[in-house]
């Protein structure tokens, strides 16, 4: 009869969407799977093994089982009225302007959520977007769902003559290329200060290069702010949208997760001008529509303890940075003592180090095009239980295979995990002594 026959046909014609092709790959399955599998210690994936702060645990636990249940439905769509309220109010001390809480600001499912927003509202079929490599993987594929075109431009390694361990400021653009990439088809640059991977926290100078590229092409700025608080040494966050000419052409895109270390949350937000949050409204309200209100709730919480002792030493924002400064300089010992050499990182809480040394520890596979960094990775998280992930994974196709020679840690960890990390390196090392 008509129905069984339905029921068992089979759909013959293709189901995938054309925007979806070539972007279905994805490292972070293969890496994740295999630091599950094999690894002691995981320093791969970015996000802490440690607890948020009390007092944003506290707000939750507040929010959850206070008397206020409407915090158990729907808020506004772009954002819970007390966290936008807030943000505005901690982005006009950080920017120096006026913000409307209500068209100046949008809260988004994570940073992740934010960046999607960016790219479908304002970038069109055909449209150019500049990408800086080595860049936060999902960039490219989101350009591309867009319909744009990705661009890339390299940050350039430029090794210290003293001998001396690299930092990531030694990682610079060159003027003229980027300066190349600016065509009338740039509709907008990614910019993702400090970096992920390699921990870069863009100079004043540099920033100005950027801005300068921006305002000659009529470019926007997509601006990924969301390590703004994890910089050391004394170094400064410096907000692009706050040169000269960049506010109107700026969003900036930022992450509950990142910012009180609870990623699981993914309360993120964009700040700019409402000429362009207006269309970014446009595809929230039609896709997510909103993040939990009860997270965004206490995250408000968050941010009203962060501006009344902004700047002082008991504000989580100060004391971070702190405590990461510390564990980066311990992996950068430990890292260097079996032989790797650490790129000191001046911000994020990622630290790349070069693998070259360990050429000839690493079997071959044959009939293999798999890039070193990648056999490298896999063979340490078998034999010595360590994950972390290859470099060139933050690289496009064309220019993967000229950055094979480093991988990509993770420092936001307990001392206890670090100080694994560091016992098996201590072992590796008196294993390649003796
Ligand atoms: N941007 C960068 C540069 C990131 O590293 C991450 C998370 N790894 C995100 C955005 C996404 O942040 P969220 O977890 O808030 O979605």
């Amino acid at each position: 009869t008509f129905l069984s026959h339905s029921l068992q046909a089979k759909m013959s014609r293709p189901v995938q969407a054309q925007r979806l092709e070539g972007i279905d790959k994805n490292i972070w399955v293969e890496f994740v799977k295999l630091a599950a599998t094999y690894s002691k210690v995981n320093l791969g994936q970015g996000f802490p093994d440690f607890p948020p702060p009390d007092f944003l645990t506290e707000a939750l636990t507040r929010a959850l089982s206070g008397g206020n249940h409407m915090l158990h439905q729907y808020t506004r769509a772009f954002g819970h009225p007390p966290l936008v309220k807030v943000l505005a109010q901690f982005f006009e001390k950080l920017l120096g302007r006026d913000l409307d809480p209500m068209t100046n600001v949008m809260v988004t499912v994570g940073a992740y959520q934010a960046l999607f927003c960016c790219f479908q509202a304002l970038v069109d079929e055909g449209d150019e977007v500049i990408i800086i490599e080595p860049f936060f993987d999902c960039y490219e594929p989101m350009v591309k769902m867009a319909g744009g075109t990705p661009v890339f431009v390299p940050l350039r390694p430029n090794p210290p003559k003293d001998g001396k361990l690299m930092s990531s400021a030694d990682w610079q653009l060159d003027p003229a290329e980027l300066a190349s990439k600016f065509s009338e088809r740039t509709k907008a640059i990614v910019l993702n200060s400090p970096n992920n991977p390699l921990g870069k926290v863009f100079s004043r100078g540099e920033l100005g290069l950027i801005a300068e590229l921006c305002v000659k092409h009529d470019v926007l700025c997509i601006s990924d702010e969301v390590y703004e608080w994890l910089v050391y040494d004394g170094k400064q966050h410096v907000r692009i949208a706050s040169l000269q000419g960049m506010w109107d052409r700026t969003v900036i895109v930022g992450s509950a997760g990142k910012t009180f270390s609870a990623t699981g949350w993914k309360v993120g937000w964009v700040v700019g001008p409402n000429r362009l949050l207006q269309h970014l409204r446009t595809v929230h309200q039609n896709s997510v529509y909103h993040c939990a209100t009860i997270a965004q709730e206490a995250v408000a919480q968050g941010f009203q303890r962060e501006l009344m002792l902004y700047g002082k030493p008991e504000s989580y924002f100060v004391q971070l940075p702190k405590e990461l400064q510390q564990k980066r300089d311990w992996l950068v010992q430990s890292l260097a003592d079996v032989g790797m050499k650490p790129i000191i990182p001046e911000g994020t809480y990622f630290l790349v180090a070069d693998i070259s040394q360990f050429k000839s520890d690493v079997p071959d596979v044959p009939n293999s095009d798999e890039p070193y960094d990648y056999r490298f990775t896999k063979w340490m998280v078998k034999n010595k239980g360590l994950a972390a992930i290859p470099l060139s994974a933050f690289y496009s196709e064309a220019h993967k295979n000229n950055y094979t020679n480093f991988i990509r840690f993770c420092f936001a960890k307990e001392d206890a995990t670090l100080k694994a990390a560091s016992d098996i390196l201590q072992k590796w090392k008196q294993e390649k002594t003796s």
